[in-house]
């Protein structure tokens, strides 16, 4: 095989000439929907698209509720806050996802504890959330990270032992479902980022989903001011009297979605279990491959993982197989080779630049023994470590609407890599 294209050789895919399929995907529905609303004048709230996207949305997902917001930042913070969780409160997370699942904790004013994932698939390791159960704990917020799941069987089973509420981040999760059921309706709630990168996506927005009816009217409360839910269900209309129709029945904020935003999740999300089966299939054949070259391995797809969605494409790299080749070296040269990022996992949240809870004390200097339990680096996360620093490799998921072709070509690529491993050193 030729050179190394990171040495000057030819790559294996010019992206110029032969594009990746572009991310996000749209037609003119969403023209026409999105000039619906314009010319409609209403933009916002609680309008026809938002209330007919929560309701597609919550029969996707198999559950009574789904409640839409600004992002997946807010519908966390939601969830927690719904849940009654704050001060003096414990939160169990797992130390390798965005900083959204850690930040929006500490935001409610709860101390997040961070534990280990799983080697083969990089979610939280249900034994380690059992180790970090203490009296004060409240809550687990599994991830499920990239191509994998938490074990949901696991989680649900610790939390009712001991009688907490599990909040499923589903960021990466839209369509994937557990043992035949969503992601985002096995918890107590569930919650999901529209943002660009995300696999729906309106740019940015969030909802929560849920078949709890009094978690689901304080969510929808806290995003709307705190007020009264408007036709959340027949209870509310009927008035189920858990709460008084004069003003606020809640303290709430502003977390409201746009109607334009709405329009395009309505359309987008028509498209999503056909792009969701399509990058399945691609995932599954290349992982099929991935587990016929040396060096790499794909991470675990759990039987109970009855259909998949993948925010991201991770695969495993052991370095000691490609004799010693450092995955930056690994990465930037698969990039170079394939015409688009192959990049590592989220960092740690115990190293994490972008988690800094020590940097706001006017707002979390709520006491010195608090401060001190927010400190990120007290956690020791050695398997986070390992993905983040050793073993992570990660393409946006588009790759996975391509051909099977294209996927031929990521494991030559990958092949070629190997092969030429000691030019690079
Ligand atoms: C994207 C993401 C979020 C936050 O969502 P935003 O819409 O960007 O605020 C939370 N958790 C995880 C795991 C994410 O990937």
């Amino acid at each position: 095989m030729n050179k190394l294209a990171l040495l000057g050789g030819t790559a294996l895919r010019d992206a110029k000439s032969n594009p990746w399929p572009q991310w996000p995907v749209w037609d003119e529905k969403e023209e026409k929907a999105l000039l619906e609303v314009l010319n409609s004048g209403v933009w916002s709230y609680n309008g026809p698209k938002e209330t007919e996207f929560n309701k597609k949305f919550a029969e996707f997902t198999g559950v009574k509720y789904a409640i839409s917001a600004a992002n997946g930042t807010v519908t966390l913070q939601m969830a927690l806050e719904a849940c009654g969780i704050g001060v003096g409160d414990e939160v169990i997370l797992p130390g390798l996802t965005w900083q959204a699942t850690a930040a929006t904790v500490l935001d409610a004013n709860a101390t997040p504890i961070l534990v280990d994932v799983c080697e083969d698939t990089w979610c939280i390791d249900p034994k380690a959330v059992e180790a970090a159960i203490t009296p004060r704990t409240k809550a687990i917020v599994p991830v499920h990270l990239y191509g994998g799941f938490a074990d949901m069987d696991e989680i649900m089973r610790i939390a009712k032992k001991h009688n907490l509420f599990v909040i499923e981040d589903c960021a990466h999760k839209h369509g994937g479902e557990w043992d035949g059921k969503k992601a985002g309706s096995i918890g107590d709630v569930g919650s999901f980022s529209f943002q660009l990168s995300k696999h729906l996506t309106a740019g940015e927005g969030g909802v929560v989903t849920t078949n709890n009816f009094e978690l689901a009217e304080k969510m929808d409360a806290l995003r709307n001011c705190g007020r009264r839910p408007e036709g959340l269900s027949d209870e509310v209309d009927k008035g189920a009297g858990l709460y008084s129709d004069q003003g606020n029945f809640y303290q709430g904020g502003n977390f409201r979605m746009t109607e334009f935003q709405a329009a395009i999740l309505i359309e987008a999300l028509k498209r999503l279990p056909e792009q969701n089966e399509n990058r399945d299939a691609n995932g599954m054949y290349l992982n099929s491959l991935l587990v016929d070259l040396p060096g790499v391995s794909p991470l675990k797809r759990d039987k109970r993982e009855t259909k998949e969605a993948y925010f991201n494409f991770a695969f495993r790299y052991n370095k000691d197989e490609f004799k010693g080749l450092p995955i930056e070296k690994f990465r930037e040269a698969l990039t170079a080779e394939i015409g688009i990022p192959a990049v590592g996992s989220y960092e740690p949240l115990n190293k994490c630049s972008l988690y800094a809870p020590h940097t706001k004390p006017s707002k979390h200097k709520l006491s010195e023994k608090y401060w001190t339990e927010i400190d990120p680096k007290r956690f020791e996360l050695p398997v986070c470590d390992k993905v983040y620093f050793e073993e992570s490799v990660c393409i946006h998921h588009k790759v996975l609407m391509g051909t099977k072709a294209d996927m031929d070509m990521i494991a030559t690529a990958i092949e070629k890599i190997y092969n030429h491993a000691e030019e690079l050193m």
